[in-house]
């Protein structure tokens, strides 16, 4: 294996400044200078072998707290635990609601989601799931001071919600309406694949409240599209596109580079294409290798893209945008005009989040809670337990993890924010470093910093950065 591996590195690193070539051939002329320039910060000087396809590669993401650890408190226990808990958060404060859907029509080889197809039993199951959303809400409702508390968006993710059927998703929204405390600026948005869209559709949900769509495009070129199992054409994806817009939809939508056969000037047509149609919000991925999709990379040979092609093309993804007018409201999301991407930025305005559903996260003040998986989910929901795996308590120094990672991820750190939980000398030396590697930039008021593509680029690294610098020996990251 490791012999494999060894001549695959020998094979990429004679191969690869010839796709580096190749990779800049499809760069605007525009970019390329910039992108030089993101790139040459991060050359290390001090390294005999300044290998940038290894320098790009070093890169990622911590794993969830509940991954790393044990959980303080079961299902019933962390439920009991909670019940006191919201209540004794501001009552002004808003929070949000992340309700998981993880049905699918069928399962895409490339996804790392938590979704799978239903193919026996399809309308028992969607039935049950309904039923176990609804009595999720209901125990929620019944904490009388969560109810007073305005809820900012309530997102449905997944998989893909519509699964439920327009009439399940009806009853779930009037679960909500009816528990919970709605302003006229709630936000209810969804996930959803653009094959599932219909115009009657964007109309019923309109009609529910509905405003914020998320379509999962992945890509318009026809050959990649054929790669993923996407069936529509690109003409009809952006008719749907238009049709929500036309209907008021504020719509965002994914670009994941390192799809098989994706490169530029196809990831740039599609991103003006999407443009043009009234797409307000971009969230840009790279597609990662992970036990759900291995045999898609080995499929299309994945491993062997060298990682510095698909920097490239990120990085020239993230300028275009830039230069169109869109901005970070997240590390990896930019918007424009209406699209303020509630759910996603909900941490950064320190409002709690209510997480319903399988493998839903959620959290109030420092207590953490995660549901369990889909059959274990339907199996323990109960009066006691609203179908919890289990909770935990961040210790002082996971709360301070936590609010640097607030930071980072918001794609707009505070250094005052990190200057009060590590310190200032510390908060000096960690944002000059990331200066000096122009992972962020000082915005020319002088007041604020925002994450470069760099910075998106090597978010983990960012946050491995701050986790050194909390001052404990019992933080585990
Ligand atoms: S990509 Fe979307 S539609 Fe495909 S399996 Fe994942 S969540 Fe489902």
């Amino acid at each position: 294996m490791q012999l494999c591996r060894a001549y695959r590195d020998v094979f990429l690193s004679l191969l690869a400044p010839q796709l580096i070539m190749n990779v800049w051939d499809e760069v605007p002329q525009e970019y390329i200078a910039i992108i030089k320039d993101q790139l040459g910060a991060l050359e290390d000087k001090t390294e005999r072998h300044n290998n940038l396809e290894q320098i790009v590669g070093r890169r990622w993401m911590p794993k969830p707290l509940w991954a790393v650890r044990n959980y303080d408190h079961d299902g019933i226990e962390a439920w009991e635990k909670l019940s006191g808990i919201p209540s004794s958060h501001s009552r002004i404060t808003p929070y949000c609601i992340y309700i998981h859907v993880p049905f699918c029509r069928a399962r895409c080889g490339y996804c790392d989601c938590y979704a799978f197809p239903l193919s026996k039993n399809e309308q028992r199951h969607i039935q049950q799931y309904t039923d176990a959303l609804v009595q999720e809400i209901e125990m929620w409702g019944s904490q009388e001071l969560l109810k007073e508390r305005i809820i900012s968006t309530v997102h449905f993710g997944g998989g893909t919600p519509l699964m439920l059927g327009i009439s399940n998703l009806d009853r779930i929204v009037n679960a909500l309406k009816h528990n919970f405390c709605f302003s006229s600026k709630t936000e209810l948005a969804f996930e959803t694949t653009s094959s599932m869209l219909t115009e009657e559709i964007l109309a019923s949900f309109n009609q529910l409240g509905f405003s914020r769509i998320h379509i999962g495009v992945q890509s318009l070129q026809e050959d990649v599209r054929k790669k993923i199992g996407r069936r529509e054409s690109p003409k009809t994806v952006l008719e749907k596109i238009r049709c929500a817009v036309r209907f008021g939809w504020i719509v965002s939508t994914d670009v994941i580079i390192g799809l098989p056969g994706y490169r530029n000037p196809g990831i740039l047509d599609d991103l003006d294409s999407l443009m043009e149609n009234g797409v307000e919000g971009f969230s840009i991925y790279e597609l990662v290798q992970s036990p759900r999709n291995r045999l898609f990379f080995d499929q299309f040979h994945l491993t062997q893209q060298p990682i510095l092609d698909k920097f490239i093309m990120f990085q020239t993804a993230f300028q275009h945008l830039l230069k169109h007018g869109f901005e970070n409201c997240l590390y990896n999301h930019l918007s424009k005009h209406r699209d303020k991407n509630l759910y996603f930025t909900s941490p950064s305005r320190h409002e709690d989040l209510l997480g319903i559903g399988t493998i839903a996260d959620g959290y109030f003040g420092n207590f953490q809670y995660r549901h369990s998986t889909y059959l274990a989910y339907l199996k323990s929901i109960s009066e006691k337990n609203p179908g919890f795996e289990g909770g935990l308590v961040r210790s002082a120094a996971e709360d301070v993890y936590r609010q640097l990672e607030v930071e980072i991820r918001s794609g707009k750190p505070d250094p005052l924010v990190f200057v009060a939980n590590i310190g200032y000398e510390k908060s000096m030396d960690l944002f000059a470093k990331w200066i000096r590697l122009k992972m962020i930039c000082v915005d020319p008021s002088g007041d604020s910093c925002t994450l470069t593509p760099n910075g998106a680029w090597f978010i983990g690294k960012l946050l491995s950065d701050a986790a050194e610098n909390i001052d404990t020996t019992t933080f585990i990251y």
